[in-house]
Protein backbone atom coordinates (compact mmCIF):
# COMPACT_ATOMS: atom_id res chain seq x y z
CA UNK A 1 0.00 0.00 0.00
CA UNK A 2 1.30 3.31 -1.05
CA UNK A 3 0.09 7.01 0.32
CA UNK A 4 1.41 10.26 0.25
CA UNK A 5 4.83 8.65 -1.44
CA UNK A 6 5.12 6.16 1.98
CA UNK A 7 4.83 2.48 0.94
CA UNK A 8 3.62 0.07 3.74
CA UNK A 9 3.39 -4.03 3.77
CA UNK A 10 0.17 -4.90 5.31
CA UNK A 11 1.55 -5.33 8.89
CA UNK A 12 1.61 -8.84 10.77
CA UNK A 13 -1.55 -10.01 12.67
CA UNK A 14 -0.97 -11.64 16.18
CA UNK A 15 -3.88 -11.79 17.53
CA UNK A 16 -3.02 -13.80 20.40
CA UNK A 17 -0.20 -11.05 21.44
CA UNK A 18 -3.00 -8.52 20.84
CA UNK A 19 -5.23 -10.53 23.53
CA UNK A 20 -2.27 -11.04 26.02
CA UNK A 21 -1.71 -7.18 25.80
CA UNK A 22 -5.53 -6.69 26.88
CA UNK A 23 -5.37 -9.52 29.58
CA UNK A 24 -1.94 -7.81 30.65
CA UNK A 25 -3.31 -3.94 31.13
CA UNK A 26 -6.68 -5.91 32.94
CA UNK A 27 -4.48 -7.93 35.33
CA UNK A 28 -2.54 -4.63 36.55
CA UNK A 29 -5.98 -2.84 37.11
CA UNK A 30 -7.59 -6.05 38.78
CA UNK A 31 -4.05 -5.99 41.16
CA UNK A 32 -4.62 -2.44 41.89
CA UNK A 33 -8.14 -2.95 43.15
CA UNK A 34 -7.46 -5.88 44.80
CA UNK A 35 -5.22 -4.54 46.83
CA UNK A 36 -7.85 -2.23 48.16
CA UNK A 37 -10.29 -4.97 48.66
CA UNK A 38 -9.23 -8.02 50.74
CA UNK A 39 -11.10 -11.43 49.21
CA UNK A 40 -10.82 -14.05 51.12
CA UNK A 41 -13.71 -16.12 49.40
CA UNK A 42 -15.63 -16.36 52.51
CA UNK A 43 -19.32 -15.14 52.41
CA UNK A 44 -19.58 -11.62 54.75
CA UNK A 45 -22.07 -9.66 56.12
CA UNK A 46 -20.90 -5.73 55.58
CA UNK A 47 -22.76 -3.19 57.50
CA UNK A 48 -22.53 0.28 56.00
CA UNK A 49 -23.94 3.56 56.84
CA UNK A 50 -24.13 4.90 53.49
CA UNK A 51 -24.54 2.36 50.78
CA UNK A 52 -23.36 3.17 46.90
CA UNK A 53 -24.60 0.51 44.01
CA UNK A 54 -22.08 0.40 41.09
CA UNK A 55 -22.48 -2.90 39.65
CA UNK A 56 -22.72 -2.19 35.82
CA UNK A 57 -24.78 -3.83 33.02
CA UNK A 58 -25.16 -7.11 31.10
CA UNK A 59 -25.40 -7.87 27.76
CA UNK A 60 -28.71 -8.38 26.11
CA UNK A 61 -28.92 -11.88 24.80
CA UNK A 62 -31.88 -13.01 22.01
CA UNK A 63 -33.71 -16.10 22.78
CA UNK A 64 -33.32 -17.45 19.44
CA UNK A 65 -29.13 -16.95 20.10
CA UNK A 66 -27.91 -19.50 22.53
CA UNK A 67 -24.61 -17.81 23.57
CA UNK A 68 -21.72 -20.53 23.77
CA UNK A 69 -18.89 -17.94 23.97
CA UNK A 70 -16.95 -20.43 21.06
CA UNK A 71 -19.19 -19.11 17.72
CA UNK A 72 -21.86 -17.04 19.45
CA UNK A 73 -20.26 -14.33 21.08
CA UNK A 74 -20.61 -11.30 23.17
CA UNK A 75 -18.50 -8.51 22.98
CA UNK A 76 -16.69 -9.55 26.17
CA UNK A 77 -16.22 -13.31 24.21
CA UNK A 78 -14.78 -11.75 21.15
CA UNK A 79 -12.06 -9.50 23.02
CA UNK A 80 -10.16 -13.17 23.62
CA UNK A 81 -10.79 -15.06 20.76
CA UNK A 82 -6.88 -15.64 18.87
CA UNK A 83 -7.59 -15.90 15.11
CA UNK A 84 -9.04 -13.56 13.18
CA UNK A 85 -12.55 -14.99 11.56
CA UNK A 86 -12.90 -15.38 8.20
CA UNK A 87 -16.79 -14.30 7.90
CA UNK A 88 -17.85 -12.37 11.02
CA UNK A 89 -21.85 -11.51 11.55
CA UNK A 90 -22.94 -9.02 13.77
CA UNK A 91 -26.37 -8.64 15.15
CA UNK A 92 -27.11 -4.95 15.77
CA UNK A 93 -24.75 -2.47 14.56
CA UNK A 94 -25.04 -0.18 17.53
CA UNK A 95 -21.80 1.74 18.90
CA UNK A 96 -20.31 -1.50 20.44
CA UNK A 97 -21.23 -3.80 17.46
CA UNK A 98 -19.82 -1.14 15.27
CA UNK A 99 -16.41 -0.72 17.13
CA UNK A 100 -15.94 -4.41 17.48
CA UNK A 101 -16.94 -4.79 13.77
CA UNK A 102 -14.43 -2.21 12.34
CA UNK A 103 -11.36 -3.80 14.25
CA UNK A 104 -12.17 -7.30 12.84
CA UNK A 105 -12.60 -5.51 8.94
CA UNK A 106 -9.22 -3.77 9.16
CA UNK A 107 -7.87 -7.10 10.83
CA UNK A 108 -8.80 -9.08 7.33
CA UNK A 109 -12.64 -10.06 8.47
CA UNK A 110 -15.28 -10.20 6.33
CA UNK A 111 -17.79 -8.39 8.11
CA UNK A 112 -21.80 -8.34 7.90
CA UNK A 113 -24.21 -6.48 10.22
CA UNK A 114 -27.45 -7.30 11.03
CA UNK A 115 -29.35 -4.18 12.15
CA UNK A 116 -33.34 -4.13 12.95
CA UNK A 117 -33.58 -0.22 12.74
CA UNK A 118 -33.26 1.75 9.51
CA UNK A 119 -29.77 3.42 10.70
CA UNK A 120 -26.84 2.29 12.04
CA UNK A 121 -25.37 3.79 15.17
CA UNK A 122 -28.22 3.84 17.69
CA UNK A 123 -29.51 7.43 18.34
CA UNK A 124 -26.75 9.08 16.53
CA UNK A 125 -27.66 11.68 13.58
CA UNK A 126 -29.20 10.20 11.09
CA UNK A 127 -27.13 12.02 8.43
CA UNK A 128 -23.79 11.56 9.77
CA UNK A 129 -24.97 7.58 10.06
CA UNK A 130 -25.65 7.56 6.59
CA UNK A 131 -22.44 9.23 6.06
CA UNK A 132 -20.36 6.57 7.88
CA UNK A 133 -22.44 3.51 6.55
CA UNK A 134 -21.86 4.09 3.57
CA UNK A 135 -18.08 5.02 4.57
CA UNK A 136 -17.85 1.96 5.51
CA UNK A 137 -19.68 0.01 2.95
CA UNK A 138 -17.07 1.37 0.57
CA UNK A 139 -14.45 -1.06 2.70
CA UNK A 140 -16.48 -4.20 1.64
CA UNK A 141 -18.53 -4.03 5.21
CA UNK A 142 -21.98 -5.28 4.55
CA UNK A 143 -25.18 -4.30 6.68
CA UNK A 144 -28.90 -5.54 6.75
CA UNK A 145 -30.71 -2.47 8.21
CA UNK A 146 -34.22 -3.30 8.99
CA UNK A 147 -33.88 -7.14 9.22
CA UNK A 148 -33.83 -9.26 11.86
CA UNK A 149 -32.07 -12.53 13.09
CA UNK A 150 -35.31 -15.06 13.42
CA UNK A 151 -32.49 -18.07 14.10
CA UNK A 152 -29.39 -19.88 13.85
CA UNK A 153 -28.01 -23.31 13.20
CA UNK A 154 -24.86 -24.10 14.36
CA UNK A 155 -24.98 -27.82 13.25
CA UNK A 156 -22.36 -27.32 10.24
CA UNK A 157 -18.74 -28.32 11.59
CA UNK A 158 -17.46 -25.20 9.71
CA UNK A 159 -19.50 -22.54 9.71
CA UNK A 160 -22.71 -20.77 11.53
CA UNK A 161 -26.46 -20.42 9.27
CA UNK A 162 -28.00 -17.31 10.44
CA UNK A 163 -31.66 -16.87 9.41
CA UNK A 164 -32.64 -13.45 8.93
CA UNK A 165 -35.84 -11.69 8.06
CA UNK A 166 -36.78 -8.33 6.43
CA UNK A 167 -39.16 -6.37 8.78
CA UNK A 168 -40.78 -4.57 5.58
CA UNK A 169 -42.11 -5.61 2.56
CA UNK A 170 -42.91 -9.52 1.84
CA UNK A 171 -40.56 -10.48 5.14
CA UNK A 172 -38.97 -12.65 2.74
CA UNK A 173 -36.23 -14.75 5.05
CA UNK A 174 -32.88 -15.64 4.33
CA UNK A 175 -29.88 -17.28 5.29
CA UNK A 176 -26.28 -15.96 6.10
CA UNK A 177 -23.05 -18.16 6.73
CA UNK A 178 -20.55 -16.86 9.10
CA UNK A 179 -17.60 -17.99 11.33
CA UNK A 180 -18.45 -16.47 14.30
CA UNK A 181 -21.83 -14.32 15.42
CA UNK A 182 -21.29 -11.34 17.92
CA UNK A 183 -24.81 -10.30 19.65
CA UNK A 184 -24.53 -6.67 20.67
CA UNK A 185 -28.04 -5.67 20.96
CA UNK A 186 -27.70 -3.24 23.91
CA UNK A 187 -27.05 -4.04 27.79
CA UNK A 188 -29.66 -3.69 30.81
CA UNK A 189 -28.56 -2.44 34.45
CA UNK A 190 -27.32 -5.00 36.45
CA UNK A 191 -29.88 -4.49 39.35
CA UNK A 192 -32.63 -7.51 39.10
CA UNK A 193 -30.21 -9.93 41.49
CA UNK A 194 -29.40 -7.59 43.99
CA UNK A 195 -33.12 -7.73 45.07
CA UNK A 196 -33.17 -3.86 45.66
CA UNK A 197 -36.68 -4.41 45.83
CA UNK A 198 -36.46 -6.05 49.26
CA UNK A 199 -34.21 -2.52 50.23
CA UNK A 200 -37.70 -0.72 49.10
CA UNK A 201 -35.34 0.92 46.56
CA UNK A 202 -37.38 2.00 43.17
CA UNK A 203 -36.20 0.92 39.73
CA UNK A 204 -37.79 1.41 36.06
CA UNK A 205 -39.37 -1.20 33.68
CA UNK A 206 -35.80 -1.38 31.93
CA UNK A 207 -34.08 -2.12 35.76
CA UNK A 208 -32.56 1.14 35.75
CA UNK A 209 -32.35 2.16 39.39
CA UNK A 210 -34.18 5.58 39.96
CA UNK A 211 -31.64 8.45 41.64
CA UNK A 212 -32.03 12.18 42.41
CA UNK A 213 -29.49 14.97 41.51
CA UNK A 214 -27.47 13.91 44.60
CA UNK A 215 -27.37 10.00 42.81
CA UNK A 216 -29.13 9.15 45.79
CA UNK A 217 -32.46 6.61 45.30
CA UNK A 218 -35.35 6.65 47.36
CA UNK A 219 -33.78 4.88 50.07
CA UNK A 220 -31.77 8.03 51.51
CA UNK A 221 -28.53 6.11 53.06
CA UNK A 222 -28.16 3.89 48.99
CA UNK A 223 -26.57 5.83 46.36
CA UNK A 224 -26.41 4.15 42.90
CA UNK A 225 -24.08 5.52 39.55
CA UNK A 226 -22.98 4.71 36.09
CA UNK A 227 -24.66 1.63 34.21
CA UNK A 228 -27.44 0.78 37.06
CA UNK A 229 -28.42 4.49 36.19
CA UNK A 230 -30.89 5.83 34.09
CA UNK A 231 -29.14 7.27 30.81
CA UNK A 232 -26.51 6.78 28.90
CA UNK A 233 -24.14 3.85 29.16
CA UNK A 234 -20.75 5.35 29.50
CA UNK A 235 -17.71 5.28 31.63
CA UNK A 236 -17.21 9.01 31.69
CA UNK A 237 -20.83 9.38 32.66
CA UNK A 238 -19.84 7.07 35.51
CA UNK A 239 -17.21 8.06 37.05
CA UNK A 240 -18.88 12.04 37.25
CA UNK A 241 -21.72 10.21 39.14
CA UNK A 242 -19.38 7.97 41.25
CA UNK A 243 -17.85 11.13 42.23
CA UNK A 244 -20.69 13.72 42.77
CA UNK A 245 -22.23 10.79 44.60
CA UNK A 246 -19.42 11.01 47.39
CA UNK A 247 -19.25 14.50 47.33
CA UNK A 248 -23.34 14.25 48.43
CA UNK A 249 -22.71 11.90 51.11
CA UNK A 250 -20.40 14.16 52.16
CA UNK A 251 -23.06 16.87 52.36
CA UNK A 252 -22.06 18.78 49.57
CA UNK A 253 -24.11 20.24 46.74
CA UNK A 254 -23.64 18.81 43.37
CA UNK A 255 -24.38 18.72 39.77
CA UNK A 256 -24.31 17.00 36.52
CA UNK A 257 -24.86 18.27 33.52
CA UNK A 258 -26.17 15.49 31.94
CA UNK A 259 -27.19 17.57 28.70
CA UNK A 260 -23.69 17.68 28.11
CA UNK A 261 -21.96 13.99 28.13
CA UNK A 262 -20.49 13.39 24.68
CA UNK A 263 -20.53 10.03 23.23
CA UNK A 264 -18.03 9.01 20.98
CA UNK A 265 -17.54 5.95 18.53
CA UNK A 266 -14.08 5.27 18.83
CA UNK A 267 -13.76 3.99 14.99
CA UNK A 268 -11.58 5.27 12.06
CA UNK A 269 -12.98 7.74 10.95
CA UNK A 270 -14.48 8.63 14.70
CA UNK A 271 -17.92 9.75 15.42
CA UNK A 272 -18.73 12.03 18.19
CA UNK A 273 -21.37 13.77 19.24
CA UNK A 274 -22.98 16.22 22.65
CA UNK A 275 -26.57 17.62 23.07
CA UNK A 276 -30.17 16.88 21.19
CA UNK A 277 -30.17 15.66 17.91
CA UNK A 278 -32.24 16.67 14.78
CA UNK A 279 -34.92 14.22 15.64
CA UNK A 280 -35.08 14.82 19.60
CA UNK A 281 -35.84 18.69 18.32
CA UNK A 282 -38.39 17.34 16.01
CA UNK A 283 -40.01 15.24 18.44
CA UNK A 284 -40.25 18.10 21.44
CA UNK A 285 -41.66 20.95 18.40
CA UNK A 286 -38.15 22.94 18.89
CA UNK A 287 -37.26 25.18 16.03
CA UNK A 288 -33.19 24.95 14.92
CA UNK A 289 -31.65 25.41 12.47
CA UNK A 290 -28.16 23.70 11.13
CA UNK A 291 -24.54 24.87 10.67
CA UNK A 292 -22.87 22.15 8.44
CA UNK A 293 -19.04 22.47 8.07
CA UNK A 294 -17.28 20.24 5.85
CA UNK A 295 -13.50 18.99 7.14
CA UNK A 296 -11.98 20.06 4.06
CA UNK A 297 -11.89 23.85 4.94
CA UNK A 298 -9.27 22.29 7.65
CA UNK A 299 -6.40 22.36 6.23
CA UNK A 300 -4.89 20.05 8.56
CA UNK A 301 -7.84 17.24 7.36
CA UNK A 302 -6.91 18.21 3.90
CA UNK A 303 -3.21 17.68 4.21
CA UNK A 304 -4.05 14.28 5.17
CA UNK A 305 -6.08 10.94 3.97
CA UNK A 306 -8.91 13.36 4.31
CA UNK A 307 -12.44 11.54 5.24
CA UNK A 308 -15.24 13.74 4.12
CA UNK A 309 -15.73 14.85 7.45
CA UNK A 310 -18.25 17.03 8.63
CA UNK A 311 -19.25 19.14 11.75
CA UNK A 312 -23.24 20.03 12.33
CA UNK A 313 -24.19 22.34 14.90
CA UNK A 314 -28.03 22.42 15.96
CA UNK A 315 -28.86 26.07 17.12
CA UNK A 316 -31.64 28.20 17.80
CA UNK A 317 -31.69 31.37 15.42
CA UNK A 318 -32.82 33.90 17.75
CA UNK A 319 -30.88 33.27 20.95
CA UNK A 320 -27.95 31.19 19.19
CA UNK A 321 -28.22 28.73 21.61
CA UNK A 322 -26.57 25.66 20.90
CA UNK A 323 -28.80 22.95 21.20
CA UNK A 324 -26.24 19.83 19.79
CA UNK A 325 -22.82 19.42 18.19
CA UNK A 326 -22.28 16.34 15.86
CA UNK A 327 -19.12 15.46 14.18
CA UNK A 328 -17.91 12.83 11.97
CA UNK A 329 -13.84 12.23 10.78
CA UNK A 330 -10.92 12.48 12.26
CA UNK A 331 -10.03 13.21 15.74
CA UNK A 332 -14.18 13.85 16.33
CA UNK A 333 -13.70 12.25 19.59
CA UNK A 334 -11.23 14.59 20.97
CA UNK A 335 -12.45 18.12 18.97
CA UNK A 336 -16.25 17.43 20.65
CA UNK A 337 -14.22 18.66 23.96
CA UNK A 338 -14.77 22.04 22.98
CA UNK A 339 -18.46 21.72 22.22
CA UNK A 340 -19.04 19.81 25.56
CA UNK A 341 -17.21 23.56 27.46
CA UNK A 342 -19.10 25.59 25.01
CA UNK A 343 -22.75 23.92 25.92
CA UNK A 344 -21.93 23.91 29.56
CA UNK A 345 -20.86 27.48 29.56
CA UNK A 346 -23.72 28.80 27.76
CA UNK A 347 -21.51 29.88 24.87
CA UNK A 348 -23.80 31.27 21.91
CA UNK A 349 -23.00 30.21 18.42
CA UNK A 350 -21.65 33.56 17.50
CA UNK A 351 -18.66 33.20 20.46
CA UNK A 352 -18.34 29.17 19.63
CA UNK A 353 -14.84 29.11 18.61
CA UNK A 354 -13.92 32.77 18.92
CA UNK A 355 -10.98 31.83 20.58
CA UNK A 356 -6.91 31.39 19.13
CA UNK A 357 -5.98 27.39 18.33
CA UNK A 358 -2.36 26.70 16.99
CA UNK A 359 -2.20 26.14 13.38
CA UNK A 360 -2.31 23.57 11.98
CA UNK A 361 -4.73 21.47 14.28
CA UNK A 362 -7.68 19.96 14.20
CA UNK A 363 -9.32 22.83 16.24
CA UNK A 364 -8.50 25.22 13.40
CA UNK A 365 -11.51 24.09 12.30
CA UNK A 366 -12.99 26.48 14.33
CA UNK A 367 -11.22 29.61 12.45
CA UNK A 368 -12.30 27.98 9.38
CA UNK A 369 -15.85 28.08 10.93
CA UNK A 370 -15.74 31.55 11.82
CA UNK A 371 -14.64 32.53 8.45
CA UNK A 372 -17.07 30.23 6.17
CA UNK A 373 -20.12 30.70 8.64
CA UNK A 374 -20.00 33.96 9.03
CA UNK A 375 -18.73 34.87 5.44
CA UNK A 376 -16.17 37.02 7.45
C1 LIG B 1 -17.35 -3.58 24.68
C2 LIG B 1 -17.62 -2.30 25.41
C3 LIG B 1 -16.97 -1.14 25.03
C4 LIG B 1 -17.20 0.04 25.71
N1 LIG B 1 -16.53 1.17 25.30
C5 LIG B 1 -16.74 2.33 25.96
C6 LIG B 1 -16.05 3.50 25.59
O1 LIG B 1 -15.24 3.50 24.67
N2 LIG B 1 -16.31 4.64 26.27
C7 LIG B 1 -17.19 4.67 27.29
O2 LIG B 1 -17.39 5.75 27.87
N3 LIG B 1 -17.86 3.59 27.68
C8 LIG B 1 -17.66 2.41 27.05
N4 LIG B 1 -18.33 1.29 27.44
C9 LIG B 1 -19.29 1.40 28.56
C10 LIG B 1 -18.54 1.39 29.89
O3 LIG B 1 -17.74 0.23 29.96
C11 LIG B 1 -19.55 1.42 31.02
O4 LIG B 1 -20.46 2.46 30.84
C12 LIG B 1 -18.86 1.60 32.36
O5 LIG B 1 -17.95 0.55 32.58
C13 LIG B 1 -19.91 1.60 33.46
O6 LIG B 1 -19.25 1.72 34.69
P1 LIG B 1 -19.90 1.09 36.00
O7 LIG B 1 -18.96 1.40 37.10
O8 LIG B 1 -21.31 1.48 36.10
O9 LIG B 1 -19.92 -0.49 35.72
P2 LIG B 1 -18.72 -1.48 35.40
O10 LIG B 1 -17.53 -0.80 34.89
O11 LIG B 1 -19.33 -2.57 34.58
O12 LIG B 1 -18.35 -2.05 36.82
C14 LIG B 1 -19.25 -2.84 37.56
C15 LIG B 1 -18.45 -3.76 38.47
O13 LIG B 1 -19.30 -4.33 39.45
C16 LIG B 1 -19.00 -5.70 39.59
N5 LIG B 1 -20.19 -6.40 40.11
C17 LIG B 1 -21.33 -6.71 39.46
N6 LIG B 1 -22.19 -7.33 40.30
C18 LIG B 1 -21.60 -7.39 41.51
C19 LIG B 1 -21.99 -7.90 42.77
N7 LIG B 1 -23.17 -8.48 42.97
N8 LIG B 1 -21.13 -7.78 43.79
C20 LIG B 1 -19.91 -7.20 43.61
N9 LIG B 1 -19.49 -6.72 42.44
C21 LIG B 1 -20.32 -6.81 41.40
C22 LIG B 1 -18.62 -6.12 38.16
O14 LIG B 1 -17.89 -7.30 38.17
C23 LIG B 1 -17.81 -4.91 37.71
O15 LIG B 1 -16.47 -5.02 38.07
C24 LIG B 1 -18.12 0.08 26.79
C25 LIG B 1 -18.78 -1.09 27.17
C26 LIG B 1 -18.54 -2.28 26.50
C27 LIG B 1 -19.27 -3.51 26.91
Amino acid sequence: MELFGLGVQPPPVNLRAIVEKKNATIALQHHQLAQMLEDTGEKKRLRGRLILIATGSFPVSLPHIPIDGKRLLFSEHIMDITTVPRRLLIVGAGVIGLEMGTVYARLGSQVTFVEILGQIGGNMDQELASRYQAHLEGKSVHFYCRHAVTGVDTTAPDHVSVRIRAEEGVHEEQALEADIVLVCVGRRPFSEKLHLDRAGVTMDRHGAVEINEQMQTNVPHIYSVGDTTPGPMLAHKAEEEAVLAVEAMNGRPVHLHRTAIPCVVYTRPELAWVGRTESDLQKDHIEFQTERLHYNSNSRDVTGPGDDGLMKTLYNSQTKEIYGVHIYGNEAGDLIAEAVLAMLKGVPLDDFGNDPHAHPFFKSFRFMRRVLAHGR
